[in-house]
C-alpha cells in the first residue's frame, strides 16, 4: 500500500531517491516513510520449575496458551510495557531481568518480537477475562497436554534451557545517553 500524506505534517508525499532507494518522502518536512513495522514484547516469568502462561481469549491465537505479552507503545519504555502487560493480563507482578530472545518476522508489516526474562515479584495468576481467560504457572510436564502455541513452545525452551545470561538493562551507562533504553551484555 502506498502512503500519500505525511504522518508528521500532513503535506503530500512524493517518491524520491533516498540514499539509492526510491522511497515515499514529504514535500514539506524531513519525514521519510521507511516502511511498516510492529514490535511485540513477551514475558518469560518462571517460578521455580514452572512458567507463567495465559490462554488467549481473542484472535489471533484464541484458545492457545502463550506467555503474557503485547505491543509496544509510542512513548513508553519497553521494559515498562512488558511489566504492565503482565500485570494487566494476569495480575502477576514481575520485573525485567534481561532480554532473552528476539524473533524477526519480515512480512508486509515487518514484526520484531523481544522476549524478556523476568523475575517473579508477587501476585497469584488471575485472567483479566478480556484478553485472556485463564492463567497460571505450569511445569514442562503439564505443558505436554496443553494447547501451547508453537512459538510459545520455542520461548519455553529458551526460558528453561537458555545457556547465556541475556542482555541486561544498563541503569548506569558509562556514557550518559538521554532518552535511550540500553540493554547490554
Ligand atoms: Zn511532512
Amino acid at each position: 500500500m502506498e502512503v500519500n500524506f505525511c504522518m508528521t505534517c500532513g503535506h503530500k508525499l512524493e517518491t524520491r531517491d533516498i540514499d539509492g532507494t526510491m522511497r515515499r518522502a514529504c514535500t514539506s518536512c524531513s519525514f521519510v516513510h521507511w516502511g511498516s513495522y510492529s514490535i511485540g514484547v513477551g514475558a518469560l516469568v518462571r517460578k521455580e520449575d514452572r512458567i507463567l502462561l495465559v490462554r488467549r481469549a481473542q484472535e489471533p491465537g484464541k484458545g492457545y496458551w502463550t506467555n503474557p505479552g503485547g505491543y509496544i507503545e509510542q512513548q513508553e519504555p519497553i521494559q515498562e510495557t512488558i511489566e504492565r502487560e503482565v500485570l494487566e493480563e494476569c495480575g502477576v507482578k514481575a520485573v525485567v531481568k534481561s532480554v532473552a530472545a528476539l524473533r524477526d518476522q519480515p512480512r508486509t508489516i515487518h514484526n520484531v518480537y523481544i522476549a524478556f526474562e523476568m523475575e517473579y515479584a508477587g501476585g497469584e495468576p488471575a485472567p483479566d477475562n478480556v484478553e485472556v481467560d485463564a492463567a497460571g504457572f505450569f511445569s514442562l510436564r503439564e505443558l505436554e497436554t496443553m494447547n501451547v502455541a508453537p512459538f510459545t513452545k520455542w520461548l519455553v525452551d529458551v526460558a528453561f534451557h537458555g545457556e547465556a545470561q541475556g542482555l541486561k538493562l544498563d541503569e548506569n551507562p558509562v556514557i550518559p545517553l538521554s532518552g535511550y533504553g540500553l540493554f547490554r551484555v
